[in-house]
């Protein structure tokens, strides 16, 4: 297992990049714990996969170096990285059989028969696999196939990390979780550093210690899952966690008070931002509530309100902007003269996508909520 380094890493796919929007990945400097499981999280096309191969060795950065453990292997092969990657789609051989094709990349390196076998049938049994070892892997299904991928790369024990790039893309829903929760009891057993590309943060919030947040080829923020979802950092990664997201309101600000759309909202402390900074505020839906209390509640129009189970989603205009309030079970919605407050504890200043930190924590005011 290997500490990762990113050392001023940068990649543009252009022979001469000029401008920021030439870099498919932009310069970025991070360090991440030997035996981490980290998930790289973003919509299609910010970077994930391009990072991904930077760090196997499928692909040299054009800037930066890459250093595994202190050394740098920014031009080594993936061979001599020694790690294990797990692709979307299966990569086993279909003549050989289940067991045949776990065996192999341990018998590549040399392992010996008893180390191999026991590695093999704890494999089996981990992936449920034990009933079928002798069947040959061309007669199996997807799921069965990329079980056996997934098993190729993580009996090795011997790797520097094991990298996934959305590897249950074709397994069926309810056995993606059961993989999910196995990738997760493997990496507390044998803490190997893994790295786990994704764009459904289902995923990522289920397997990972640390997410890394990418937009547009940056890294927005790296965190635990409740760090992203009490703390974003950026208004994508406010906006990208949670069900529905964080309403991210467009604002100005003075002090103690942000004002949207004309209306006055407090907050729990002062905040300083700089001139012609873009602000916005954000706030969960879960922390926005519907109150009859003309002294701080907003008026606001419901366009909808949709029943999810656990509680009901009202998706309200304030002032012509949309915002998602989460009702819990039982509360009622008054038939008119609909109000929400927003807790201001729960409220975030973001200047040009930025969070802010507040100027005086300690001394701002309350607002009765
Ligand atoms: P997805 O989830 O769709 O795989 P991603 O987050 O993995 O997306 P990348 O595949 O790393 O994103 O792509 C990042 C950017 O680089 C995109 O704008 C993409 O079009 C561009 N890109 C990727 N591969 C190449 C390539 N071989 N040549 C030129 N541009 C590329």
């Amino acid at each position: 297992m290997a500490q990762i380094k990113l050392d001023q890493l940068a990649h543009s796919y252009y022979p001469n990049p000029k401008t920021a929007e030439d870099f498919a990945l932009k310069e970025m400097d991070y360090l991440w714990d030997d035996g981490g499981a980290y998930a790289l999280l973003g919509p299609s096309g910010c970077g994930k996969t391009t990072l991904l191969n930077i760090i196997s060795g499928l692909l040299v950065p054009s800037r930066g170096r890459i250093l595994f453990d202190g050394e740098d292997i920014t031009t080594k092969s993936p061979e001599e990285r020694n790690i294990a990657q797990v692709f979307q789609f299966p990569v086993i051989y279909d003549t050989m059989t289940v067991a045949q094709n776990l065996e192999f990349p341990l018998a590549n390196r040399g392992v010996d028969r008893g180390e191999i076998k026991k590695r093999v049938d704890e494999m089996l049994d981990t992936l449920d696999l034990g009933a079928k070892a002798n069947r040959r892997a061309r007669g199996l299904t997807a799921d069965e196939k990329q079980k056996i991928s997934l098993g190729r790369g993580l009996v090795r024990y011997d790797v520097n990390a094991i990298l996934f790039d959305e590897p249950l893309t074709v397994i069926d829903p309810h056995m993606k979780w059961q993989l999910r929760t196995k990738l997760k009891e493997l990496h507390q057993r044998f803490e190997h550093t893994m790295i786990y590309v994704t764009h459904d943060q289902t995923e990522a919030l289920t397997f990972a210690d640390k997410v890394v947040v990418m937009y547009e080829g940056e890294v927005v923020q790296i965190g635990t899952p409740e760090e992203l979802f009490e703390r974003p950092d950026h208004t994508f990664v406010g906006y990208f966690i949670g069900s529905p997201g964080m309403n991210i309101l467009p604002c100005e600000v003075d002090g103690h008070t942000a004002v949207v759309a004309g209306h006055a909202i407090a907050l729990d402390a002062e905040y300083h931002a700089s001139a012609g900074a873009r602000l916005e505020l954000g706030i969960r839906p879960e922390f926005v509530r519907f109150t009859s209390d003309t002294q701080i509640g907003i008026p606001v129009s419901i366009e909808s309100v949709d029943d999810v189970g656990r509680h009901r989603i009202a998706k309200v205009l304030l002032g012509g902007h949309a915002m998602n309030v989460i009702v819990p079970e039982g509360q009622l919605i008054a038939s008119t003269d609909h109000r929400v407050a927003l807790d201001p504890q729960r409220c975030a200043i973001y200047a040009n996508d930025h969070r802010i930190d507040a100027a005086d924590i300690k001394q701002g005011l309350r607002h009765d909520y």
